[in-house]
């Protein structure tokens, strides 16, 4: 249920990405694209054609957040930036305004790749924008920058990076502690506060998700509702703090002695339910008589005090038409005739 409630928190983080990735690509295409119909009308026809195809990129990026998946979209996204930023380093664009536009790389690499993969691809790109402004002249002729252009870019770029990074950094921790504090209230939302068993909501809430899916798989269910047994007297005779000692003792013999996928909760004060998925009221009685041996068999010391107490329980298999109610009911029901035959016993 709480795995449930975290990974449903982080398909919404999913969500926020792709949304803000489908943006990305949305805001690449149109300024790629008005640029290239400037670049046309000042007759700049490699421009031009570049830009034609980062924004021709930029729509398939958009496109295959739809088709495909996000990481699809990151990677076309980030990786045609990097080329068109190289191809304007290169050439200096319209009036050596070309690496100007460098900056808005770094945001977009921590923010897309995320803080790690996003610094290793901006020092990997920061490198070969290096190269491509200190490349010698005689051996591949390109846009010439004075040394102090160089030298300021490079050390704006990095001052960019680094608050970019610094956002991103204390954006995640931000949410990763949201996702911590919201598992942590949920917790508390769906457990008891005495023996950390599931409470009351939580287990009607497991409930429900099982009868949904035994309406798809016709497997069976089985409940067991265990009450203790002149609980009342165990307060009147050792005192309250003693009768919490003792339900808390319990809820450790009940998870002992129950499978991984069962779901023990405390029903109401002293009452305990079990769920047991896939078991039939036969296989469910076997765990019942176990159960109930085990408290039997099990001394609560408490002060100088040893506690013997016993429990009683009501067995109760779901049927196709009935509903989580009717079971529980029914389950009550057993429950007060194992008491009413003697208590300490399984019924039926
Ligand atoms: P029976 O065998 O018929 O079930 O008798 P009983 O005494 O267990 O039943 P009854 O319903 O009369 O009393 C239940 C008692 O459980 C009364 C209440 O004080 C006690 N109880 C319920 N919740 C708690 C709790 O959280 N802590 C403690 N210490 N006692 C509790
Ligand atoms: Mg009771
Ligand atoms: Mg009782």
């Amino acid at each position: 249920m709480l795995a449930s409630i975290n990974d449903q928190s982080k398909s919404n983080g999913n969500l926020l990405h792709a949304r803000v990735i489908k943006l990305f690509s949305l805001v690449g295409a149109s300024i790629t694209g008005g640029m290239c119909l400037l670049s046309l009308l000042g007759n700049n026809n490699t421009l031009t054609l570049i830009l034609l195809v980062a924004c021709t990129t930029y729509l398939i990026a958009l496109f295959s957040l739809k088709k495909f998946n996000i990481k699809v979209s990151a990677i076309i996204i980030i990786y045609s930036l990097y080329l068109l930023m190289f191809y304007l380093v290169f050439s200096g664009g319209v009036a050596q305004t070309g690496p100007l536009w460098i900056f808005i790389v770094a945001p977009v690499s921590v923010y897309v790749l995320g803080f790690r993969l996003g610094l290793i691809n901006l020092a990997i790109f920061l490198c070969i924008v290096c190269i491509i402004m200190f490349l010698p002249q005689h051996l591949v002729a390109h846009e010439a920058y004075t040394p102090e252009f160089k030298l300021r870019l490079i050390l704006s770029f990095l001052t960019m990076t680094f608050l970019s990074a610094l956002y991103e950094y204390s954006s995640m921790q931000f949410y990763r502690n949201v996702l911590e504090l919201s598992a942590k209230y949920q917790q508390l939302a769906m457990s008891d506060p005495l023996t950390k068993l599931a409470n009351r909501r939580n287990a009607s809430a497991v409930l429900q998700q099982e009868k949904a899916r035994i309406d798809r798989n016709h497997e069976p269910l089985s409940v067991l509702l265990c009450d203790l047994d002149h609980f009342k007297s165990v307060n009147d005779k050792y005192g309250h703090n003693a009768g919490d000692m003792v339900l808390m003792e319990l809820a450790k013999v009940f998870t002992d002695n129950v499978r991984q996928q069962d779901c023990i909760a405390r029903w109401g004060g002293e009452e305990f339910l079990v769920i047991l998925p896939q078991t039939s009221a036969e296989q469910a009685g076997i765990i019942a008589e176990k159960i109930r041996l085990s408290v039997q068999n099990h001394t609560i010391h408490f002060l100088k005090h040893q506690i013997q107490v016993t429990i009683s329980i009501g067995i109760s298999q779901l049927t196709e038409d009935e509903t989580i109610d009717e079971l529980i009911n029914n389950a009550d029901k057993c429950l007060y005739q194992a008491k009413t035959l003697g208590r300490n016993r399984v019924h039926p």
